[in-house]
C-alpha cells in the first residue's frame, strides 16, 4: 500500500473546509487544515504536503500573496478556490504560480477530478526544497517569513523580503532583470527595472 498523499486545505469557511475534506479523503488523501494565510505557509513548510487548495479571500491577508511566499522554496500543485466577486484575482493567482481554479460554488466531482489530475501532475516533479535557508550568519525561514543574522531578527520591507526570497530560492543561478521584476512585482512590471535598482541598492 502506497502511503496516501498530504493536501492541505487553506480557508476559513468552516462548511466549506469540510466539503473540500470529504471530497479530498474520499480520494484516498489525508488533510491538513488551516484557517489562516500565516497557518497556511507554515504548515506548508511543516508538512510538506503534495497539494495545496487555497482560498483566495483568508482573514488574515490575500491568498495570491501566500502562494508568492510558497514559491520561493516549493513547487507544489496549488488549486484555488475562488468566489465569482473575486474573478480578476484569478488571473493574479495563475500568474503568482497558481495551477488550477474553481468557482464557487463547485461541484464534488469537479474538485476531485482536479485534485486528482494535480496529484497526477505534482507527483512527476515532487521536489519541494527546504523552507529553511542558511546562509553564513543569515538564516531565512520561508514558512514563518523570518529572516534573522547572528540570532537576531532582520526587518525588512514586503518588497524587500520578496526580492530575498526570490534570490536565495535560485542558488548560485544568475536571474536577469525581467525574471526578477515579474516575480516580486508582477507581470506588467518587467520593464521597470529601476524599481529594482533602489531595492537592490
Ligand atoms: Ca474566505
Amino acid at each position: 500500500m502506497t502511503t496516501p498523499a498530504r493536501v492541505l486545505i487553506v480557508e476559513d469557511e468552516k462548511q466549506i473546509r469540510r466539503f473540500v475534506r470529504v471530497a479530498v479523503e474520499e480520494e484516498g488523501c489525508e488533510v491538513v487544515e488551516a484557517e489562516t494565510r500565516a497557518q497556511g505557509l507554515l504548515e506548508a513548510g511543516a508538512r510538506q504536503p503534495a497539494l495545496l487548495i487555497l482560498d483566495l479571500g483568508l482573514p488574515d491577508g490575500n491568498g495570491i500573496d501566500l502562494i508568492r511566499d510558497l514559491r520561493g522554496w516549493s513547487d507544489i500543485p496549488v488549486l484555488i478556490l475562488s468566489a465569482r466577486s473575486q474573478e480578476h484575482h484569478k488571473i493574479d493567482a495563475l500568474d503568482a504560480g497558481a495551477d488550477d481554479y474553481l468557482t464557487k460554488p463547485f461541484s464534488v466531482g469537479e474538485l476531485r477530478a482536479r485534485v486528482r489530475a494535480l496529484l497526477r501532475r505534482g507527483s512527476r516533479s515532487a521536489d519541494s526544497a527546504s523552507p529553511v535557508i542558511v546562509f553564513g550568519q543569515v538564516v531565512v525561514d520561508l514558512s514563518r517569513r523570518l529572516v534573522t543574522r547572528d540570532g537576531a531578527e532582520v526587518h525588512l520591507t514586503p518588497i524587500e523580503y520578496r526580492l530575498l526570497t526570490v534570490l536565495v530560492g535560485h542558488p548560485g543561478k544568475v536571474l536577469t532583470q525581467r525574471k526578477l521584476l515579474r516575480e516580486i512585482w508582477g507581470p506588467s512590471y518587467v520593464e521597470s527595472s529601476h524599481y529594482l535598482r533602489v531595492y537592490v541598492g
